[in-house]
Parts: C-alpha cells; sequence; structure tokens
C-alpha cells in the first residue's frame, strides 16, 4: 500500500507513521528524519540543507524531490510505503504524482492527523529537538497552514481524518482502522 501521513507539527505524525508503517510492513520514508540523518552524518546533501532545517524553512523543492525519488525506488519499498513530511506544497504533490504514475502505482491513501493548536504547541515544546525553538515552529506552522493544508483537497476522496488526541496505542488503532476502511463508489472514506 502507497500511503501519506499529513498532519501539522506536534501531532504526533511521526510517532503515529512510524506505527503504522510497522503494521502495515512498509517502510517509513520520513524527509525530515532522512534530512537529520544527514544532517548528523555530515554529508554533502547535509550540508546543503542546513541552513534551511536550521531555522525551519523548506529545503528546495528540486533537492527534497531527488532524495525521495532515491528512497522510494529501493527494493523495500516495492510493495508499498509511508511518506511522512512529504509532499509538503503543491508543487511537490504534482511531481509525486507525476513519478507516480509513470510507475501505475499512485497513492492510494492520505491520513489526517489532527489536534487542537494548544496540543500541538504543548508537544512541540516538550520533546525538545534541536530545531523547536519558538521561531522554528511558528514558521513551520505557518508553512503548514499556507502550503500544505491545500494538499487536502489535492487528494480529495482519498484522505481520511483522524483524530490524533488520546493514548498513542488508542490513536494508532484509529489510523488503522481509517486506512483499512473501503473507498465508497463516490471516492469517499466511510467512517
Ligand atoms: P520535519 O521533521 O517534517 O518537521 O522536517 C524538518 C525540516 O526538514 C523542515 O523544517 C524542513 O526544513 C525540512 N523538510 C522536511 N520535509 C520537507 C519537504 N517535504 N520539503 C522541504 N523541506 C522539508
Amino acid at each position: 500500500m502507497r500511503l501519506l501521513i499529513v498532519g501539522p507539527q506536534g501531532a504526533g505524525k511521526g510517532t503515529q507513521a512510524a506505527l503504522l508503517a510497522e503494521s502495515l510492513g512498509i517502510p517509513h520514508v520520513s524527509t525530515g528524519d532522512l534530512f537529520r540523518a544527514n544532517l548528523a552524518g555530515g554529508t554533502e546533501l547535509g550540508m546543503l540543507v542546513k541552513k534551511y532545517v536550521d531555522s525551519g524553512e523548506l529545503v528546495p523543492d528540486e533537492v527534497t524531490q531527488d532524495m525521495v525519488a532515491d528512497r522510494v525506488s529501493q527494493p523495500d519499498a516495492e510493495p508499498g510505503f509511508l511518506l511522512d513530511g512529504f509532499p509538503r506544497n503543491i508543487t511537490q504533490a504534482d511531481w509525486l504524482t507525476a513519478m507516480l504514475d509513470g510507475r501505475h502505482a499512485p497513492i492510494e491513501r492520505v491520513v489526517l492527523l489532527t489536534a487542537p493548536d494548544q496540543v500541538l504547541l504543548d508537544r512541540m515544546l516538550s520533546r525538545g529537538r534541536a530545531d523547536d525553538t519558538v521561531e522554528a515552529i511558528t514558521r513551520r506552522l505557518d508553512i503548514y497552514h499556507r502550503e500544505t493544508t491545500p494538499l487536502i483537497d489535492y487528494y480529495d476522496g482519498r484522505v481520511v481524518h483522524v483524530d490524533g488526541v488520546g493514548e498513542v496505542d488508542e490513536v494508532h488503532r484509529r489510523v488503522l482502522e481509517a486506512v483499512r476502511s473501503p473507498l465508497t463508489a463516490a471516492g469517499e472514506l466511510r467512517g
């Protein structure tokens, strides 16, 4: 199965993505994690993206897309994958659609994980990541609202909304149920 998980920073997206990918037996492809691994490893890509990641700005689309193309072309992604943190805007979504159309392997489901703003802020401030300064958090939330929420319309008919408030296991159960629910004739997801 080929899936996306979308949600604001702090909605528990990374945690739920890891659990979902494990349950489905597909790789969890997080662009943020891939960038951070490159930063930590001091790779050429890491040096190229450092200023963007540190400040909470988006890395240029082309750089990000090349990295995603490389990752989803690896053998473990043959049966499917869960993209987390990508696409982040319509340009990236158009690119992904074109790439996957070429493989006759479109995105089948989009999980939208939501939570109220106050829950999001509390969670982000408590996770203690290096790029979790108030400025970077605010910038990422702003970018999310401006550039990422249009993806919900873009993937209309494949999107399932999941409430991200609650215990990790409970939210995971909701996510699994949503992903497994069949599409109706109208292309909407039930439940
Ligand atoms: P995240 O872990 O998803 O919050 O991503 C951390 C940082 O990585 C972001 O603030 C961006 O600088 C960069 N990043 C992650 N995903 C993308 C993407 N799809 N496009 C551009 N930059 C990204």
